[in-house]
């Protein structure tokens, strides 16, 4: 008898449509039915940060709409070029000098893990850029330095995946890590912050689903969506995946102008995401990185908006609004600065 050979390592389905993925932004808009000059298509340059899109997610796009906010978050555009004041190319350098290792422990009780680099989606208003990672992450061969890291520190309780997006690893690679974790007593809760579920929904397949249900740990993931048209049906099937699975599903969303500065579009971005079992937890100001400042909404426009989402939504259906400030020991609440409360800290 001939002996059976080994199969060979089949791409999962996930992997196969990440693969195939658009990165010539004129196909993009072709399959829109765009010019380039209708859709300030950034001339071809290199910008160390190409376009890449899952189709399904450009499936999503409203075809002949050069201002589609799925195709705005994207889309390499002329608005990127030129400084502006206050943009920076390491506009977190705190995150990438700390991530050496890949662990980020700056908030008490819980660590953050850079587990990878990659992304399926090129978001044009991320920090990340302006940093390719290379393979400076927590899973290059490092789990090892992390969990060290992790087991000598009793006071961690929670560790965090991010990014990059802790869900470009395979499952066998997730488990290999979060084997270890269960291994370590203090460690009782395990955070995934993806984008994937959103945007190449087919990640959250069984093989995924059956690792995340019987892992002993309690499980919070927070996904990544700004607008409701990003939340399709397939959408929501992996969220009802992940719940099911047992995960306490989150959403944190970045406030981009030309997007989602409109407290309808916000609106029925927190009331679609309950429908996925998926309560709103924050939304972020821009992170002031350059290329993406005509992105940036001002602060008293905000908080307009918050408090207009307060007024026509449940207290659980409205996001906290927030912004990352390097050295700060939490994410920083936007406040209006009242004249009341400026008197009080003038007579103090
Ligand atoms: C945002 C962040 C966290 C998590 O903060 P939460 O307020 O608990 O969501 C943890 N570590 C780092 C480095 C962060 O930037
Ligand atoms: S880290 Fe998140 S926001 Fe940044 S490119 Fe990746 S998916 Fe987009």
């Amino acid at each position: 008898m001939i002996p059976a050979m080994p199969l060979p390592a089949q791409p999962r389905r996930w992997q196969q449509l990440w693969r195939e993925a658009i990165t010539d932004p004129l196909e993009l808009l072709a399959l829109l039915g765009l010019s380039a000059r209708a859709a300030d298509l950034l001339p071809a340059t290199d910008t160390g940060f190409p376009l890449r899109v899952p189709r399904g997610f450009a499936a999503r796009m409203r075809p002949g709409d050069p201002a589609d906010p799925l195709l705005l978050q994207v889309l390499p555009q002329a608005a990127e070029l030129g400084d502006v004041p206050g943009f920076t190319r390491d506009a977190v350098g705190d995150l990438d000098a700390r991530a050496a290792n890949g662990v980020l422990h700056k908030y008490e009780g819980r660590a953050l893990l850079v587990a990878t680099g990659s992304c399926a989606v090129n978001c044009r208003y991320c920090f990340r850029r302006h940093f390719p990672y290379a393979e400076e992450t927590a899973a290059a061969n490092r789990w090892r330095s992390a969990i060290g890291h992790l087991r000598d520190d009793a006071s961690v309780s929670e560790v965090i995946l991010s990014g990059g997006d802790p869900l470009s690893l395979s499952t066998p690679k997730l488990a290999e890590l979060a084997d270890a974790l269960v291994s370590i007593p203090h460690v009782r809760r395990l955070r995934i912050h993806t984008r994937l579920p959103v945007v190449l929904p087919e990640r959250i397949d069984a093989e995924f689903r059956d690792w995340l249900a019987a892992l002993p740990l309690q499980k919070i993931v927070v996904l990544h969506a700004n607008h409701p048209a990003e939340i399709d049906a397939h959408v929501i099937e992996a969220c009802t995946t992940l719940r099911t699975a047992g995960a306490v599903l989150l959403n944190q969303a970045v406030l981009l102008g030309g997007v989602n500065d409109d407290a309808d579009v916000l609106a029925r971005l927190s009331e679609r995401l309950l429908e996925g079992g998926v309560l709103p937890y924050y939304l972020h100001q821009l992170d002031r990185v350059a290329g993406a400042a005509h992105f940036e909404v001002d602060d008293a426009r905000a908080l307009d908006l918050v408090e207009a989402l307060r007024t026509r939504l449940p207290g659980y259906l409205v996001p906290k609004l927030v912004r990352e400030i390097a050295g700060e020991p939490s994410k920083t609440p936007l406040q209006r600065i009242d004249a009341s409360m400026e008197m009080t800290a003038r007579i103090r």
